[in-house]
């Protein structure tokens, strides 16, 4: 038999090492298995860390990690092809510590958080993929690795794989996803100098900026496009329902070079270098998507368990927490010494008790209502940017006249009702 561990965390992603670290911090065995070269090499994300959420797993750890810049700016663009129209919000009470949000290179982040784990006591073995659960009377009692004589064995195994999660679907807990039930997303980082980022982006030295962008970001398909300030690279990146980039033959990087060209977004990044570019899908499913999350002897977090909120650009968050609730759960069944599905079911009443499924459950008809009525994105977003143009241009058409051409934009043909009830459904998924 294989070597004995109390925990196996499969995967060694944000979702994982959380996990990996809280058990560790309480004496547990455990051993993370990674496949890629090192934590964080195979990882992608825009990538905006939420602050609370990593405090909770380690007090203070922004005193030490490797983060890119603080932000202090968010941005909501609506684009359109030659213009954009902006909201957004600067909070300098985000500039000083502790912060709010910082963007954060994954490669960088993940090394620091695995070698935190190791510090804790955990084990990380690195460039070894699991193949498989080993599963004996219906219960999960360790893992099959590509390595010589790589059986292991645990009390509770964490399924920490990432969003396609072969190992739960081999299990059982969901079937192949739908291409609607996943976004494509591909990002570059592109180098610039920090004093021309701070320039262009009208900030203090060190401080960062986002922006999310609605409607010929992703040529009007369900999605959104980023740009977010990191110390001397901009991330720039954009991500679609899987479904709808076949539906429309789009080629992801194609869109992203489209991005790139509109004329708003040129100046941002006019000289830059592109140094790195990634292709990753996002789990989009929302709540109605959450496959089975535990079993006998075993768990699932982060991606694997569909815990993304789209809306928000939220998953980094949502994994973290199912990694400390999944660390949390697993140390109270070692405490009774039960490892059966009724005792690590505490893990989805704690995710039931928090924002997370709170979320998930607020914006579960989001995605679809999306996807069904398209003129959100390829008609709204356009009429907005043509009403704005339109008032904001001093040409002696009275204000009264250009209230009623606005409305007419809007409805672009269709009934005042028709276009009460678009406004209706889209409360409807948000609210
Ligand atoms: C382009 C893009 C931008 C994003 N931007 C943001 C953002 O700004 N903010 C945010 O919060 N979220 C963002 N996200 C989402 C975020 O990246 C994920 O929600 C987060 O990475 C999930 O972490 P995880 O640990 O669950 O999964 P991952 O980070 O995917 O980790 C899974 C790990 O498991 C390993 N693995 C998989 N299978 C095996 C196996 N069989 N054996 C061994 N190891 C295995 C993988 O190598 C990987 O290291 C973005 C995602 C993308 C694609």
């Amino acid at each position: 038999m294989g070597e004995k561990f109390d925990v196996i965390v499969v995967g060694a992603g944000v979702s994982g090492l959380a996990a990996a670290y809280v058990m560790a911090k309480e004496g547990l065995n455990v051993i993370v298995i990674e496949k890629g070269k090192y934590p964080g090499s195979k990882n992608v994300m825009g990538g905006v860390l939420y602050r609370h959420m990593m405090d909770e797993i380690i007090p203070d750890f922004w005193k030490e990690a490797p983060l890119e810049r603080p932000i202090i700016e968010q941005n909501f663009w609506l684009l359109g092809k030659e213009s954009v129209a902006k909201t957004g919000y600067r909070g300098m009470e985000w500039s000083k510590p502790p912060y709010n949000n910082f963007t954060v290179f994954r490669g960088k982040f993940d090394q620091w958080f695995s070698k935190k784990c190791i510090e804790a006591g955990a084990l990380i073995v690195n460039e070894t993929v699991v193949k498989e659960c080993i599963v004996e009377s219906n219960k999960v009692v360790g893992v099959r690795t590509d390595r010589p004589d790589g059986d292991l064995y645990a009390d509770v195994v964490v399924l920490a794989d990432g969003v396609n999660s072969l190992l739960a679907k081999s299990l059982g807990f969901h079937k192949e996803w739908r291409k609607d039930q996943v976004a494509l997303a591909v990002m570059e980082e592109l180098k610039l100098p920090s004093d021309k980022i701070e320039d262009r982006f009208n900030l203090d030295k060190g401080m960062g900026a986002t922006i999310e962008m609605f409607g010929d970001g992703t040529l009007g398909m369900v999605g959104t496009a980023f740009i977010y300030t990191n110390k001397e690279h901009i991330s720039i990146g954009c991500g679609a329902l899987l479904s709808q980039m076949i539906e429309r033959n789009v080629k992801p990087y194609e869109l992203l070079e489209y991005i790139k060209q509109n004329p708003v977004i040129k100046p941002l990044i006019a000289g830059s270098e592109a140094s790195e570019y990634y292709a990753h899908l996002i789990p989009e499913g929302g709540y109605n998507s959450i496959p089975k999350l535990v079993g006998d002897g075993v768990l699932v977090i982060g991606d694997a368990a569909q815990l993304v909120n789209g809306i928000h650009r939220e998953g980094s968050n949502l994994g973290m927490t199912s990694g400390r609730f999944a660390a949390e759960t697993i140390i109270q069944a070692k405490k009774l010494g039960k490892f059966n599905e009724q005792t690590l079911s505490h893990y989805q009443e704690l995710l039931k008790e928090s924002y997370v499924i709170d979320d998930l459950k607020k914006y579960k008809n989001a995605s679809k209502t999306m996807e069904e009525n398209p003129q959100f994105f390829n008609h709204y977003i356009p009429a907005v940017n043509k009403v704005m143009s339109e008032m904001f241009t001093v040409d002696g058409v009275s204000k009264g006249e250009k209230q009623k051409l606005a409305i007419k934009h809007m409805a672009g043909g269709k009934s005042l009702l028709s276009m009460g009830m678009d406004g209706f459904k889209i409360w409807r998924a948000m609210k």
